[in-house]
């Protein structure tokens, strides 16, 4: 594949593909034994189940359903369940390992999972989604528990599906076991401040960033693609820091004002959807628009694979922050690794999600709540230990800050299997 390719520059990529592709480039710097790599290419288990639902009109429908196992030798699978009409096994495989090692750069006692049904969540009633979460929980239930794969929200899943699910495992198990999901509402054993944790750990990391290169946040100015749960927690958060946020956006397009926008006074997709692109700003701009602005800090944290080889060059931003899963596709990343344009790469920057789910975990397991400001100051800790660990690599060795993040994780996971060995 050559840059003068066009028809390779936009093809999307797997999340499989990418995710073994990072394997080896990072395997690439390390002296890892070569059977470890070859382990990690592929997942431990994938368990596929149909998951019977009585319609609300009487009628019986079947679902396919899956959760991939990618690795456990740091700790119990982690990692969302999805309900979208495009999962898939591959998928669920390519983002289990992400799972692995977005949990080993946190350091995480956990490892990779990733499930979901191939379902569109927005074709069922309320009723009709509970019925299937409960039934989707009962058929996991032999590769799932609290101290073997701990499942999460993931797309078109929530607070009130964790819930069911934990409901569900609960009755069959005889007990209420909390620690078998994280993401459920405080009430049932979730954390505080779990829901804006992946927003606020890609500000973290921002800020991090800036003061790596010294750039004076009060000086930056930032475009947010997707301003939902991650994009407007961000977009708050280096508000609040005192960087200039410029453009925000949704699905239907973006807003921007070039002395800054009140973050706050903007409701996000969840609060009002439809509210960003109908918002009163002083100027509109489509999607594409704001990822080529010229801002210091571009946070794509809408959807997977929007800086492509179509638009990398056109790309005007002096950092790139990635709040989503997967917006860079491996063309992309190269050419912004050519024009010297820092990409800082989800698994570490939306890693706030995971590490509050770890802190869930504990509370679930010790049964005792923490605070809010516990869960923050423990956050940001993670955040910057993690950092300073990335940047150790980042400084030692002549690569990106992508490599930096997969080698920090990849001689975690390969250090421990080492240590372990391999049985029988
Ligand atoms: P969300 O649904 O809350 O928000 C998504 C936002 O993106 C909305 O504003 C939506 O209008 C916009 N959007 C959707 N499609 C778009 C498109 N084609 N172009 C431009 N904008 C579009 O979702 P979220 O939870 O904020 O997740 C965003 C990304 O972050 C996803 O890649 C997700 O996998 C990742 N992520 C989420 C979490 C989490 O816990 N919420 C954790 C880690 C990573």
């Amino acid at each position: 594949m050559t840059a003068a390719d066009p028809q390779s520059e936009s093809e999307p990529e797997s999340a499989v593909e990418t995710a073994r592709h990072q394997l080896e480039r990072a395997a690439a710097h390390l002296d890892v034994d070569e059977g470890i790599v070859e382990r990690l290419r592929h997942p431990t288990s994938v368990h596929r189940v149909t998951v019977p639902l009585e319609r609300d009109d009487g009628s019986r429908e079947m679902f396919t359903g899956y959760r991939a196992h990618h690795d456990s030798v740091r700790g119990p699978y982690k990692g969302g369940l999805r309900y979208h009409p495009e999962v898939s096994e591959e998928e669920c495989v390519g983002l289990s390992m992400w799972m692995t090692w977005k949990c080993a750069v946190m350091d995480l006692p956990f490892g990779g999972g990733k499930g979901g049904i191939i379902v569109n969540p927005k074709e069922l009633s309320s009723d009709e989604k509970e019925r299937l979460t409960r039934r989707f929980a009962e058929e996991l239930r032999p590769v799932i528990g609290p101290m073997t794969d701990i499942p999460a929200p993931d797309m078109g899943t929530d607070p009130q599906t964790m819930a069911w699910f934990m409901d569900a495992y609960s009755m069959q198990q005889g007990e209420t076991t909390p620690g078998v999901v994280t993401g459920k509402p405080p009430i049932v054993g979730g954390s505080y401040g779990r829901e804006e944790a992946p927003g606020r750990s890609v500000g973290i990391i921002t800020r991090e960033a800036m003061e790596y290169y010294d750039w004076d946040v009060e000086e930056t100015t930032v475009a947010v693609q997707g301003f939902g749960s991650v994009g407007a927690n961000a977009a708050r958060y280096l508000d609040d820091l005192g960087a200039s946020v410029v453009a925000v956006s949704d699905v239907d397009g973006a807003i921007y004002d070039p002395d800054g926008l009140d973050t706050t006074d903007v409701e996000d997709h969840d609060e009002s959807p439809g509210m960003v692109s109908g918002y009163d700003a002083p100027e509109t701009l489509t999607n594409e628009e704001l990822l080529e602005l010229d801002v210091d800090v571009l946070v794509p944290a809408a959807i997977g694979n929007v800086l492509t080889g179509e638009n990398a060059r056109d790309v005007e931003a002096d950092m790139i922050v990635e709040g989503a899963n997967g917006p860079t596709t491996t063309t992309a990343e190269r050419i912004f690794e050519e024009r010297g344009i820092p990409v800082i790469p989800d698994i570490i920057a939306n890693a706030g999600g995971v590490t509050v789910s770890y802190f869930e975990w504990l509370q679930d397991i010790n049964r005792r709540a923490w605070t809010l400001e516990r869960v923050n100051d423990e956050l940001e800790s993670e955040m910057r230990t993690a950092w300073e660990d990335v940047r150790t690599e980042y400084d030692d060795r002549d690569v990106t800050w992508r490599d930096a993040t997969y080698i920090v994780a990849l001689e975690r996971i390969a250090s421990a299997h080492e240590t372990r060995g391999l049985w029988p």
